[in-house]
């Protein structure tokens, strides 16, 4: 069978690791409010929002890094970072958001191998969290 490309696994780990966070962020009933608004949704309406970019490979698939939000806020506000930088202070601790920071910024490229094994657990997760919740 032919490997998939680096950029496919991207692709593919993106999906599952959004489809996570949405999933591991909101209530039983698969609801969860916008970390920077507060507009409750249900997590297909959701987006999964970078605090530091998702250019930032390092940091791209990091729990700490990426929480549940809605569009508005994702994308018409472009992250809505007043708001998102108060609720990381206040979820974590100023040490901990410098922390991630050099985090992002560390350039060592993320191995393919480590790519696969991400998109393994990942999608081993949401199914566990899916039936949890009874979304299948
Ligand atoms: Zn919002």
């Amino acid at each position: 069978m032919k490997q998939p490309t680096r950029s496919q696994l991207v692709k593919k780990l993106d999906k599952v690791f959004s489809q996570y966070i949405r999933l591991s962020e909101s209530d039983e009933n698969g609801y969860g409010n916008c970390i920077t608004c507060g507009t409750n949704l249900f997590w297909k309406q959701a987006q999964a929002c970078h605090f530091y970019t998702r250019g930032r490979y390092p940091t791209r698939w990091d729990e700490d890094n990426v929480h549940y939000g809605c569009f508005r806020c994702n994308v018409l506000l472009k992250g809505n970072y007043i708001n998102y930088t108060r609720y990381m202070l206040d979820s974590y601790s100023r040490e901990f958001v410098d922390e991630l920071e050099i985090k992002s910024q560390n350039g060592t490229k993320i191995p393919s191998s480590e790519l696969k094994e991400k998109i393994e657990y990942y999608t081993e997760e949401v199914k566990k969290l899916k039936e949890e919740k009874g979304l299948l």
